[in-house]
């Protein structure tokens, strides 16, 4: 058999999960549905819209006028899920600045589009239990785990977590890279805190429901704290482990990074935890740059503890070879290419994030 049919069949066999994107944005804007594909002008000959202009938080991240319109628009949905083999996305809610205010009616309005894709979607489903999973998998369809990404939809009001637990949260990050009620996110120049007294219990309550803790953003006092308070396994769910991530321009003064560089002690701390990293496509030059990430974390974790966590957002940051979901049987061939056994293979599409679900949501 050929490397590429031996590729192909190997995907097609995989639980493919998926550690982070950011869609629901764009879906909840009413810019775009994930039944259907969408085609993204070329940033090299598109012209933004007259008078258009980037907002802060754009320009914080160093995003380009294409990038601030369109974000991951064109990289993930359900056509695109089918056609790269992937069986579970995790869909995060994020708040941008301008948000905050309305913090909670958009965590509920960004919740309320995930599940109108799914009653609207007959392959589309949301996760909250392993079984169904395996489930998906068999059927052939596309599943999607909801996620916090900060926990700003909460306010100060650690009820509503059993709110969004029982619309089918099963993932969460404490914070972005601001700092909110729970703890202090990961900003290059403010190093303070780690959790606060409701940071703690919020751990405390993720463990009792079985919502896998994401360390995402957390700055590394946090980190630290979560680690030792956390009674069962985490992730990090979008990182590149080798290098201080290019998120924006290093000058700003909340470099929201997501980086593990400089931080081996750490992914071997995620490894002890029993945990997942998931390995960001976002930023990298292309496949390669992907799977160097892979290999250094296999290197370093070992090979139960790393993951996918695509994060794409944007064209002009994807990488060459991995610009949008439909792309992915080609992370597989190149991993075979490179020596790997399926076995391996198998864990880093899915394997060991299917483990931690299993330890964590206990069904
Ligand atoms: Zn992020």
């Amino acid at each position: 058999m050929d490397l590429e049919t031996r590729a192909l069949e190997l995907h097609r066999r995989a639980i493919v999960i998926d550690g982070h994107s950011d869609i629901l944005m764009p879906v909840a804007d009413g810019k775009i549905r994930l039944g259907q594909q969408v085609r993204i002008p070329d940033p090299a000959t598109w012209e933004p819209p007259l008078g258009m202009q980037l907002d802060s938080v754009s320009t914080m991240f160093g995003f380009s006028l294409h990038t601030h319109y369109f974000g991951p628009m064109g990289q993930y949905s359900i056509p695109q899920f089918l056609q790269g083999g992937v069986t579970v996305q995790v869909c995060a809610i994020y708040l941008e600045d301008s948000r905050l205010e309305r913090a909670l009616e958009r965590g509920l309005e960004m919740t309320w589009w995930l599940l109108k894709e799914v009653e609207e979607n007959d392959e589309f489903e949301l996760v909250t239990t392993v079984a169904d999973i395996h489930r998906i998998k068999s059927e052939g369809k596309v599943g999607a785990i909801l996620a916090f990404e900060g926990f700003e939809p909460l306010g100060f009001d650690l009820r509503f977590l059993d709110l969004f637990y029982r619309l089918g949260l099963r993932m969460a990050s404490l914070t972005h890279s601001r700092r909110n009620f729970f703890a202090d996110g990961r900003q290059e120049k403010v190093k303070t805190g780690g959790l606060t007294a409701l940071g703690q219990q919020a751990v405390k309550r993720m463990n009792e429901l079985g919502i896998v803790i994401d360390l995402g953003h957390i700055n590394q006092v946090g980190f630290w704290e979560v680690l030792q308070l956390s009674q069962a396994p985490v992730v990090f769910s979008h990182t590149s482990p080798r290098k201080y991530f290019p998120l924006h321009p290093e000058d700003s003064p909340i470099y929201p990074a997501a980086d593990l560089a400089q931080g081996r002690e750490r992914l071997e701390a995620i490894a002890r935890n029993g945990g997942v990293v998931g390995i960001i496509f976002y930023g990298q030059q292309d496949l390669d740059d992907v799977v160097a990430d892979i290999e250094y974390t296999i290197e370093v974790a070992g090979p139960d503890h790393v993951g996918l966590g695509s994060d794409l957002y944007g064209l002009e940051r994807a990488p060459k070879g991995l610009e949008d979901m439909s792309r992915l049987p080609a992370l597989t061939r190149r991993l075979l290419e490179r020596g790997h056994s399926d076995e391996l293979i198998l864990k880093i599409l899915g394997g060991n994030y299917l483990r931690v679900f299993k330890q964590v949501w206990g069904k």
